[in-house]
């Protein structure tokens, strides 16, 4: 098959992360700010914006720093740890089991950030 699809306008884009794109993820800043695909890799870029996969980060957070998401290793993974849980919330239907949700997750993307323990991690909001 080789249907075409619609791109997805920036101005329609949602996040599953964030109400909206004003600050960084991850100082709270509302200056410099850049939507980053969480999930970058090539193949994957495309289902990172069809799913919402999307940060704000201000550019220090992003790419112009050395503690930016795409150099700073640490902050790369939990992003994606934290994006794949959300993912798992927003996507998966809440009577699958920890390994079928993750399951679903990598046929999606073809790979996986979390144990399946920290799927069980209780809120304390
Ligand atoms: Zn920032
Ligand atoms: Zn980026």
């Amino acid at each position: 098959m080789s249907g075409k699809k619609d791109r997805v306008k920036d101005s329609d884009r949602t996040s599953i992360l964030v109400p909206d794109f004003k600050h960084c993820y991850v100082c709270g800043t509302d200056r410099d700010i850049h939507l980053h695909e969480v999930f970058y890799g090539s193949a994957n870029r495309k289902k990172s914006k069809e799913d919402g996969c999307v940060v704000p980060l201000c550019g220090i957070h992003h790419n112009l720093s050395s503690q930016g998401i795409h150099y700073n290793k640490t902050l790369d993974e939990n992003v994606k740890k934290q994006t794949e849980k959300i993912w798992i919330k927003t996507y998966c239907d809440d009577s699958l089991s920890n390994e079928e949700k993750i399951e679903q997750f990598i046929r999606r993307y073809g790979i996986n950030y979390l144990e399946e323990d920290e799927l069980n991690e209780r809120r304390t909001v």
